[in-house]
């Protein structure tokens, strides 16, 4: 039977922590990411269909520096834009990588990457008061901070870390997607057999203003929740979310830590709701993951970008299935 499958790729696939993000490197990281996607790409059957979704937190971060240290000379521009440069830039990387490996495997399937918005809620408690939980940009001193909300008095600026010299970071809010806009374009693009990468960075967040008119808003949405949209708009049947990790895993960091392997929805649901899945990292995943399994979703999985393969044949990576 024909099966479409939804893959998302953690920051790690575009940029290394360790490196500075030139984009000689990153160009080379996705070289490496959709080597891995091209195989997934020959496994698949004719009728089969897959989308692509990605982070952008490291491209958003550096365009932000970048703005910051120009600003006298070229005017900064808000989030949403920021958000939309990043889809741009790193959609031409996957897509040009992939086409790529495409090519040299003689394999004729059509690679697009579209600059897609998502709707939020403008009541979504993240946008209230200071709950914005999303920390962006560099970490700042106590003085820094102090200098960044005089200039910018509508800023939350929050202490991220309980010491050390840079412990203070802007924090924009997160808020749920609602829906993606361009979901009629893109499921047309995908049933007419296109890989399309979508929703980029979690997707440009617009609100709806009293005139039904769509506008940015500054803030940034959780590519994993905003992943599981489009999975539902494609109405994949396979949720294979690649990060750093191999498996999640329980009693995180502790001596008595455990990978998780295949488990139902009931038994990840509980280990979500006990607090085994640190919020703003390995939390958003398998939160993703348990909304795709209630909206009619077959499997989730979470593992590292060269496990995919296994993963997916069941050889590795924690699978989420309905009981
Ligand atoms: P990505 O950029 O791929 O979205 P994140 O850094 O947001 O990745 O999330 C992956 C990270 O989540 C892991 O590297 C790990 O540090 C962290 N993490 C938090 N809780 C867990 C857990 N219970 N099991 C495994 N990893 C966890
Ligand atoms: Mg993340």
């Amino acid at each position: 039977m024909a099966k479409v499958i939804l893959i998302a790729l953690g920051g790690n696939a575009i940029k290394q922590s360790n490196e500075k993000g030139s984009s000689e490197e990153q160009f080379k990281n996705c070289w490496k990411t959709t080597k891995h996607i091209s195989e997934i790409i020959k496994n698949l059957d004719q009728e089969d269909r897959l989308i692509i979704t990605h982070g952008n937190g490291p491209q958003v971060g550096n365009l932000m520096v970048q703005q910051k240290l120009a600003q006298d000379t070229v005017p900064a521009h808000p989030m949403d834009v920021v958000g939309a440069m990043t889809q741009g830039q790193i959609g031409y990387m996957l897509q040009q990588t992939l086409m790529n490996h495409l090519k040299k495997m003689d394999l004729d399937v059509p690679v697009c990457a579209i600059i897609n918005q998502v709707l939020v809620d403008k009541n979504d408690p993240e946008f209230f008061g200071e709950k914005a939980s999303k920390p962006v940009g560099n970490f700042l001193t106590a003085e820094e901070a102090k200098e960044m909300k005089e200039n910018n008095p509508q800023y939350i600026i929050k202490q991220v870390k309980p010491n050390g010299e840079r412990c203070w970071r802007r924090t924009v809010p997160s808020p749920d997607p609602i829906a993606n806009l361009e979901a009629n374009v893109i499921k047309k693009l995908v049933a007419a057999g296109v890989v399309v990468i979508a929703s980029g960075g979690g997707g440009i967040p617009v609100l709806e203003d009293e005139e039904g008119n769509y506008q940015g808003i500054e803030a940034v949405i959780d590519k994993d929740l905003a992943g599981e949209r489009l999975a539902e708009i494609v109405g994949a049947d396979i949720f294979l979310i690649l990060t750093d990790v191999e498996e999640a895993k329980i009693n995180y960091g502790k001596v008595n830590e455990k990978s998780l392997g295949k488990i139902t929805f009931q038994k990840a649901k509980q280990y979500f709701d006990e607090g085994h899945f640190l919020a703003g990292s390995m939390g958003p995943k398998v939160k993703a993951c348990l909304r795709f399994l209630e909206n009619g979703g077959k499997k989730a999985i979470i593992t590292s970008l060269d496990k995919a393969l296994e993963a997916l044949k069941e050889q590795s990576g924690t699978i989420i299935e309905k009981d």
